[in-house]
């Protein structure tokens, strides 16, 4: 599955919007956002029109970058949502609000999301006992995401810095995951509602109206 190789910073510019792709740096000073509030690119300064179909489309680039999706994993996943019963948007947030590399960051066992893909990656986690790898694994309610046994000898690996830097950012930690940072494990007790997802302001909405 590919994934987005260049600047994170260029893609909060391009929306706007602080999306929290780089970890500690998005809350210290050395942010990008704050100085440059302008879009990438020669003609980042031009005013432009917002048409509905823009609206609609940077609101669908803002989630889909938030997440870490490229289009056809989203798309794929919105036609999912748009299968299951209930609300569409709410019903697309709820998947992906459920990835275990999501799950990872929100437990606060990485300072990014691109962190806890790659440690998903490295085969640092467990679920329910077995080995996971897969970022896009979905959980369900009941399952327990661990730390491996190997990872947690390993003093230097960056679940350990992340957990520290989780503290000194309040523990904020969803309602729906209930972590134990000296178990390094976290429980999924139900699933996140639409109440939930309160890090940035979502119009699920207008992705709904885009992609129909
Ligand atoms: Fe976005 Fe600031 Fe983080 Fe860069 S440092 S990814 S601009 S929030």
């Amino acid at each position: 599955m590919g994934r987005y190789l260049g600047a994170s910073c260029k893609l909060c510019r391009r929306e706007n919007e602080k999306l929290f792709l780089k970890g500690e740096r998005c809350t210290s000073a050395k942010c990008t956002f704050g100085r440059r509030k302008y879009a990438p690119g020669a003609h980042g300064r031009r005013r432009r029109k917002e048409s509905d179909y823009r609206v609609r489309l940077r609101e669908k680039q803002k989630v889909r970058l938030y997440y870490g999706l490229m289009e056809r994993q989203f798309k794929k996943t919105f036609v999912e949502a748009e299968r299951m019963r209930g609300v569409t948007g709410e019903n697309l947030l709820r998947i992906l609000e459920l990835r275990l590399d999501n799950v990872v960051y929100r437990a606060g066992f990485a300072v990014s999301r691109a962190q806890a893909r790659q440690l998903v990656g490295h085969r640092h986690f467990e679920v329910d006992g077995k080995v996971v790898n897969i970022p896009s694994y979905r959980l369900r309610p009941g399952q327990v995401v661990s730390v491996r046994e190997k990872s947690r000898e390993n003093k230097k690996c960056p679940i350990f810095n992340a957990i520290e830097t989780m503290g000194s950012r309040g523990k904020f930690r969803p309602r729906w995951l209930e972590a134990n940072d000296d178990e390094l494990t976290v429980l999924v007790k139900e699933q996140p509602r639409r109440e939930d997802i309160v890090d940035i302001p979502i119009k699920e909405q207008l992705i709904v109206e885009l992609y129909s």
